[in-house]
């Protein structure tokens, strides 16, 4: 089979061909610098990072760039709003740049921790601006463009495809309240290329450019960035389903007209949002959770990476401290299974290089189908785990095919097995019988609090028990 995306453009799963045979250019939008990214955003990163490495599992040589918006983004993506660079770096009494250089250090290591590879190129608005410039002119020539109240719009009443992707009009989008009306827009969906008269009159960062000195709308970065690094026309652009309307129908519409080829873009692949589960979030989280916040909960960053990873990134997920234990959960699960596994196995180290799949692979091959089937991760899950509870497969095989699965899946299974620390020791079957004793004793005498606090504590390390007519038994699992 080969790999089948849902691409938005057309709105159903197709197959994946690339525009050049066995290359791929990828281009996911990336962080607007102004503060830390919530674990919403951080949903979008893992999303992009599981499509890349499934790309590359499948034998593609993929180009992964992300931009870095440090300049340019309003609060509304339709030009409404506050200037979010600006206004925090007021809040923080810091400058632009200053703001600008504190958050992408801190984006780039919430992402390293979440296991997600950086793309080949990182680009910062602020350094592209020459290209911004240009690409501009050349939606102005092929006459694209009108200036009004001192800022350059773009048309789009000239642009045929408008709304294509989105599948809807712009005025069917939003009813925009009057005080948000841009009396310089002929068209309230039209949006700004290059701002010169700004509504903020201590605008940090301004240039120099054919209208006059100002500085870039936000939809132009990303065609101009993603242009300049993988050319004219890309296999793959990515963000999340909010970017459809407004974000990805601009930067479609101002680069169609700039190229005159259509479509610009091949697939485009939109993740669905993590959404809280308000009810189950504790106060102290509030609405705007960070990585930083899970792992000060005891959480590793990984934990809500196999979070994710559970649910398909075109559903909604909900996010509970609860739903992300039970992801911990696994996680152990995972960890102490494969543990015991290389116990068996006699193997100690991550050095598992060369070392063959050998019967893995049938379980390899129904891993790879659900890759295959628009990015299937719960069900690339569910092959992770039939493989390790499959026992007519020699240890070594099995090792060697789950390590396999996490190049794709990046949760660290080879580190956190062989991890000396960690917290997870190997499983001490004399431990776990003096449990089950315990726990047959505590039953016997109604002692049912003490008898569950067994269970669940053997259950967090990945071990379940089975009660059966001839007594209990275990099992490693989830
Ligand atoms: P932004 O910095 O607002 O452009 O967001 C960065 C990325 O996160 C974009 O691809 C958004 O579409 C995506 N995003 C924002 N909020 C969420 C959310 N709650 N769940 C999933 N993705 C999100
Ligand atoms: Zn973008």
């Amino acid at each position: 089979m080969p790999l089948t995306l849902y691409n938005t453009l057309g709105r159903k799963i197709e197959p994946f061909n690339p525009v050049h045979e066995g290359k791929v250019g990828f281009y996911g939008c990336g962080p607007t610098v102004y503060n830390y990214a919530h674990i919403g955003n951080l949903r979008a990163y893992v999303t992009h990072d599981i499509l890349v490495r499934a790309l590359r599992r499948f034998g593609y040589k993929v180009t992964h760039v992300m931009n870095v918006t440090d300049v340019g983004h309003l609060s509304g993506d339709d030009d409404t709003g506050d200037d979010k660079m600006l206004k925090s770096a007021e809040e923080r009494g810091k400058s632009v740049m200053e703001i600008a250089a504190f958050y992408t250090e801190a984006f780039f290591n919430d992402i390293k921790l979440l296991g997600i590879q950086k793309p080949n190129i990182v680009c910062k608005a602020t350094e592209h601006i020459g290209d911004i410039i240009a690409l501009i002119k050349r939606i102005e020539a092929a006459g694209f463009t009108y200036s009004a109240g001192g800022n350059l719009y773009f048309d789009i009443a000239k642009f045929p495809y408008y709304g294509e992707l989105s599948g809807r009009r712009f005025d069917e989008h939003k009813t925009l309240a009057r005080a948000e009306l841009d009396n310089n827009k002929r068209n309230q969906g039209d949006f700004v290329l290059w701002f010169t008269k700004s509504k903020f009159e201590n605008q940090a960062l301004t240039w120099d450019s054919p209208w006059g000195r100002g500085y870039p709308g936000w939809h132009i970065e990303c065609s101009a960035m993603s242009m300049r690094y993988l050319g004219e026309q890309f296999d793959i652009h990515a963000g999340g389903i909010d970017h459809i309307q407004i974000h990805h129908t601009n930067e479609t519409a101002q680069s169609e007209a700039a190229t005159g080829r259509h479509p610009w873009v091949k697939y485009w692949v939109h993740n669905e949002f993590l959404v809280l589960d308000k009810e189950k979030m504790s106060k102290s989280t509030g609405s705007f959770i960070t990585l930083k916040n899970l792992i000060d909960m005891g959480f590793d960053p990984l934990d809500y990476r196999c979070f994710l990873l559970g649910g398909h990134y075109r559903n909604q997920i909900k996010f509970s401290v609860d739903s992300l234990k039970s992801a911990q959960n696994t996680r152990k699960s995972l960890l102490s299974t494969l543990r015991a596994i290389a116990a068996k196995a006699g193997i100690t180290t991550e050095e598992t290089a060369g070392m063959e799949t050998g019967k893995g692979n049938a379980h390899l091959e129904s891993f790879n189908l659900a890759l295959e089937d628009d990015l299937n991760t719960p069900r690339a899950l569910s092959s992770l785990w039939a493989l390790l509870k499959d026992n007519n497969i020699p240890p070594k095989d099995v090792l060697a095919a789950a390590f396999d699965m996490d190049k794709v899946l990046g949760l660290d299974l080879a580190g956190g097995t062989f991890k000396k620390d960690a917290a997870l020791n190997s499983v001490d079957e004399t431990e776990i019988n003096t449990l089950i004793t315990e726990r047959a004793a505590a039953k016997a005498a109604k002692d049912f609090l003490r008898a569950d606090e067994i269970r669940q504590s053997l259950k967090e390390r990945g071990i379940i028990l089975e009660d059966n007519p001839k007594g209990t038994s275990w099992r490693y699992g989830e």
